[in-house]
């Protein structure tokens, strides 16, 4: 116990530089020292004798909240202090930041987080160049490159309420995410200033918007939402198809339940079964010859490519097979994300 002072100094040192507001103080102490008082404790019949561990950190603490003038936290530190009382170091690990926002894209061609080369799985070789990724750069890259400059967090990575498909843009008030910056030196943000330098420097092919603190358990409610989607499709037609049998058609998907094998485009990576979803809406928006715009509204996870053009069958009913003519999407863009999230968590 003599030696507080000295582990309270040591960790002194290691916080500096780092931004907090709390912290919490822990040890790691010699185990011969913790056998023999546990054995201590035996011989004197005590149950519960607070820990020579416990009395070292609240004692290191007190130190620290004087000079540092700073509380401790215990249920939620912004950094825990950890001193090695074996070999006199001191570590921090500052607990990752969360931001919400809703985000925006663009650019068809753009995948939502990173995605790793097929081949190397992530180290580096022929088939991608070297950079161990499939594409360039992702949303997720993109939103965290200025936040991981503000915060020096050592990673990060983008949780969104679903994701779009590569090809597909995210339009309307964007998808709900959080990002989670690992072991950040700065928490203090500037969310303002952070949204408009992502989007100053990504202009044309993704948006930030409603930057604000978030938590754990907001990214895990965000992760495990089931929220309705509206989607933009266009649509082409082998051959061209009468308005009025177009409109009748559509009009018979809505609030119908579709039965949907996995798609074959994704049966490599997800199990194969059948599941079923409910289209809560279909409406043209307009109707050119063999190309035609709808507004789809879908439960969580349908599959709307498959929607149109039946995966050979394996989605029933779908649009091909109703109106006895093959149709393809050829573009689609969602437009709609009905969640509830950010009035659910804003306040927290
Ligand atoms: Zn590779």
């Amino acid at each position: 116990m003599a030696e507080v002072k000295n582990f309270a100094s040591i960790l002194e040192k290691q916080l500096e530089g780092f931004e907090f507001d709390n912290f919490l103080v822990g040890s790691k102490v010699d185990s011969e020292l913790l056998a023999r008082e546990e054995s201590l404790w035996l011989s004197a019949g005590l149950a519960y004798p607070e820990s020579i561990k416990a009395e070292l950190n609240r004692e290191v603490g007190k130190i620290l909240n004087t000079t540092l003038g700073k509380p401790t936290e215990f249920s939620n530190p912004e950094i825990v202090a950890m001193i090695d009382t074996r070999f006199d170091v001191g570590s921090v690990i500052p607990s990752p930041i969360f931001i919400y926002g809703r985000y925006l894209k663009y650019s068809r061609g753009l995948p939502q987080t990173k995605w790793f080369c097929r081949k190397c799985r992530g180290r580096g070789c022929e088939h991608c160049n070297n950079t161990g990724k499939m594409y360039e750069t992702s949303v997720e890259e993109l939103i965290a490159a200025p936040a991981v400059l503000v915060t020096e967090a050592e990673d990060f990575a983008l949780h969104g309420m679903g994701r779009e498909d590569i090809d597909v843009l995210m339009l309307g008030s964007g998808r709900p995410f959080v990002l989670e910056l690992t072991k950040p030196k700065k928490r203090r943000i500037d969310f303002d200033s952070l949204a408009k330098s992502i989007n100053t420097k990504n202009r044309g092919k993704i948006e930030v918007n409603g930057l604000r603190k978030s938590s754990r358990k907001e990214m895990i409610a965000i992760k495990s939402s089931k929220s309705k989607k509206t989607y933009r499709c266009r649509i082409l037609a082998k051959k061209p198809i009468p308005n009025e049998k177009l409109k009748m058609v559509v009009n018979t998907f809505v609030e119908r339940v579709i039965t949907q094998r996995t798609p074959i485009r994704v049966s490599h990576r997800r199990p194969d079964k059948y599941r079923k979803r409910t289209v809560v809406n279909c409406e043209i928006v307009s109707q050119n010859g063999q190309e035609f715009i709808l507004d789809i509204t879908g439960e969580s996870g349908l599959y709307i490519k498959e929607l149109i053009h039946g995966d050979s069958a394996r989605t029933q009913p779908n649009l091909s097979a109703e109106l006895g003519i093959d149709c393809d999407v050829i573009e689609l863009d969602v437009i709609k994300i009905h969640d509830d999230i950010d009035n659910e968590y804003r306040s927290e």
